[in-house]
């Protein structure tokens, strides 16, 4: 197994937002988790990525990589940890003094210290994957939304990540704009990268994933493929969930 999360809890003072979360990915699998505002996806979603540091539970990667959040847990593993993922957020989050093409090489040369030459050259090529080698001299504020969130995937991509996150990569977009970050994703999908999708288009999840984990209340309620849960679902607040949103 690729990643394997055991028993995952965090509490954000009284609040316990992840109740015990038990998670598996393999090597390029689609995993998207759906489920109630508020039920614990971007939390688990920045506890793999380290943006967030779990109380409880265990994280496996396959290489041989682990922690366990129980134990004392050293900076080093933190950053250990937070490498192995890209993460895209739901705001782009890109630097708004910076050009598409900076936003995209600021990382590998400033944190990765990589050949800014090298670096460059492969962000140019991921801004052109994206659709973007056009733009890539424009600021943030000088292009749409989707063209902010495509330059937020080729940033993540250009940390040579082992898997992808997304946190509600297109909530922020008006609607005719989903459809060019949604394009972007399906060609990672067919370039086998292994990806976690915290996603509200449930379309998407269901023609694009392996497995599909619905979330409520900082538990795993139900998981399974997109068939089973998405199409079948056994679970009562799984099927209301779905009845509210499709
Ligand atoms: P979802 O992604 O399913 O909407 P979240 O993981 O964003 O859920 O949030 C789950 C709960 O955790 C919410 O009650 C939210 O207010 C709380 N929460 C998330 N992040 C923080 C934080 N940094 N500090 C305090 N509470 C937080």
């Amino acid at each position: 197994m690729f990643l394997t999360i055991k028993g995952l809890a965090k509490s954000f003072g009284d609040n316990k937002v992840l109740k015990g979360i038990d998670v598996e990915v393999e090597k390029g699998q689609v995993l998207s988790i759906i489920g109630p505002s508020g039920s614990g996806k971007t939390t688990l979603l920045r506890c793999i990525n380290a943006l967030e540091q779990p109380d409880k539970g265990i994280i496996t990667f396959d290489d041989g990589f682990e922690i366990n959040f129980e134990n004392k847990v050293s900076k080093q593993s933190i950053q250990s940890l937070r490498r192995k993922s890209g993460m895209v957020f739901q705001s782009y989050n890109l630097f708004p003094h910076k050009t598409a093409l900076e936003n995209v090489t600021e990382g590998p040369i400033i944190v990765q210290r990589r050949n800014s030459k090298e670096v460059k050259d492969i962000a140019e090529g991921l801004l052109e994957k994206v659709g973007l080698k056009d733009k890539m001299n424009l600021y943030p504020h000088q292009l749409s939304g989707g063209q902010q969130q495509r330059v937020g995937i080729a940033r993540a991509l250009a940390m040579e990540p082992e898997l992808m996150l997304f946190d509600e990569p297109t909530s922020a977009l008006d609607p005719e704009l989903i459809g060019e970050v949604l394009n972007v994703m399906r060609d990672l999908v067919k370039e086998e990268w292994t990806m976690v999708f915290v996603t509200h288009e449930i379309q998407f999840a269901a023609d694009v994933s392996d497995k599909v984990i619905f979330m409520d209340g900082g538990y795993i309620v139900e998981q399974g493929t997109p068939k089973e849960v998405l199409k079948a679902p056994k679970e009562v607040r799984t099927q209301q969930f779905l009845q509210r949103v499709l």
